[in-house]
């Protein structure tokens, strides 16, 4: 399958060159031409399946075309050695929890597919030496960290923000070591993302090695996210809430949500979809008002949804395109909400006290849009939970005033030894580094 530019300028890629480079030369982001189609016997035969078997299956749709059949399965179960069960709230809400694998959140998935889809073009198709360059605030490092860890062929660079990433968080990418390196940016998550921006530009730096994103605007990162609609889908189709499927994404830049996107354009039957926001809520002021405005990014407790320019909102237009009016069309398809800092903690305290489930600042979010979106008797709500409540510990214990246990996984983080090389926020400093390694 070939991938075109949502800017129309480039010319078609390969998957292995969508990979590798990331942003199609023209900025814009690859989308797949043409996906099969899952016919609805096959999506109806979910509900006997695992969610490994679910993933090679969707997966064979997504990228048979380009890596064959076994290749593809052995990729897909090296992949997702956890499960993303669907948990019963209440009336008819479910909560699909993604924070299972080994940073405890839903990154995971799409990082740890990128990881190995690279790792196999670099065993068997002659490509050499990748670097990786990934901005942090705090999530996204830890997936791909953990993600690449170990991968030969592959180093990966993560820049992060002194003093802004909490503790659990920079344990999960500093302690790694071998083909891993931290750098600790002296400046704002910004400030990170404007080096790696700057790097991609530079023609020294690409010619001293070759270099890509594994962030959600890489389709081998935001792809692979469409497993899990699917399998959480055939979870609820085999106790019979499948029917009239509302599902509620809390979201930042927006690959989540287009992943759900493309899961459904490939035949999954979902009625609508929801984007929940925090304050950085551009999505719902285009939803209520037709314009897209980026705005500056605010600071919020859901802070992995801090993004005030969201990448994917190209891919959400482009997937759209098709119909004579896609602002009414995606008004159909999405409604939006939007949560403060105090909303958030009124709604993690009242589930809580109600239900005693921990929610996480970004799945309260989600949860919250469910019920606002005032669902029918017919219709059952499935919310996205994307961490664990422990990877934001000091929030959730504050709200509620408990002392969340730390799973195993993330304490043993915890006990590593840090190890981060200091730069400053200018450009010259850190391309100087990048040159002499
Ligand atoms: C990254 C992240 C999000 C936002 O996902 P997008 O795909 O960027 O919309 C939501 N919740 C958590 C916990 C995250 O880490």
């Amino acid at each position: 399958m070939k991938y075109y530019s949502t800017n129309k300028d480039a010319p078609l890629a390969s998957l292995k060159r969508a990979v590798i480079k990331g942003l199609a030369g023209d900025k814009g982001l690859y989308m797949p031409e043409n996906i099969d189609l899952l016919k609805d016997f096959v999506i109806g035969e979910m509900k006997d399946m695992t969610f490994q078997e679910i993933a090679c299956t969707v997966a064979r749709a997504l990228f048979g075309d380009d890596v064959n059949g076994d290749t593809l399965d052995r990729i897909v179960i090296d992949s997702l050695p956890f499960d993303t069960p669907v948990v019963p709230l209440h009336d008819h809400i479910y909560s699909l929890e993604l924070f299972h694998g080994p940073t405890l959140a839903f990154k995971d998935v799409g990082a740890r597919f990128m990881a190995r889809l690279l790792g196999y073009f670099i065993d068997n198709e002659g490509v050499r030496d990748v670097n990786v360059l990934v901005a942090t605030s705090g999530d996204t490092g830890s997936a791909v960290a953990n993600g690449f860890l170990g991968v030969e062929g592959i180093r990966v660079y993560v820049l992060y923000p002194k003093g802004k990433v909490s503790p659990i968080q920079e344990c999960q990418f500093t302690t790694l070591g071998q083909n891993i390196t931290a750098l600790e940016i002296d400046g704002t998550f910004d400030d990170c993302q404007a080096l790696v921006k700057a790097a991609f530009m530079d023609e020294e730096m690409n010619e001293h090695s070759k270099l890509t994103s594994a962030n959600s605007i890489n389709v081998a990162r935001f792809l692979p996210q469409s497993f899990y609609y699917f399998y959480a889908y055939a979870q609820l189709d085999k106790i019979g809430q499948a029917d009239e499927l509302v599902i509620s994404v809390p979201s930042g830049n927006f690959g989540n949500l287009t992943a759900g996107l493309f899961a459904h354009w490939m035949g999954l039957p979902v009625k609508r979809f929801i984007a929940a926001n925090n304050r950085n809520d551009v999505f719902l002021d285009y939803l209520k008002t037709g314009l897209y405005t980026p705005r500056p990014s605010v600071a919020t407790l859901a802070n992995a949804m801090d993004v005030g320019n969201p990448s994917n909102f190209a891919r959400i237009l482009d997937l759209f395109s098709i119909y004579p009016n896609p602002y009414a069309a995606i008004r159909k398809r999405i409604a939006g909400y939007r949560y403060t800092d105090e909303d958030i903690a009124a709604t993690l305290r009242r589930v809580y006290a109600s239900y005693g489930y921990v929610l996480d600042p970004h799945g309260a979010c989600a949860y919250q849009a469910l019920i606002d979106d005032k669902l029918t008797e017919s219709e059952t709500g499935l919310f996205l939970e994307t961490a664990h409540p422990a990877k934001f510990k000091n929030t959730v214990d504050n709200i509620l005033g408990i002392d969340i246990a730390l799973p195993p996984k993330l304490r043993a983080f915890m006990e590593g030894d840090k190890q981060s090389i200091a730069l400053g926020k200018d450009f010259a400093g850190f391309k100087d580094y990048f040159l002499r390694q």
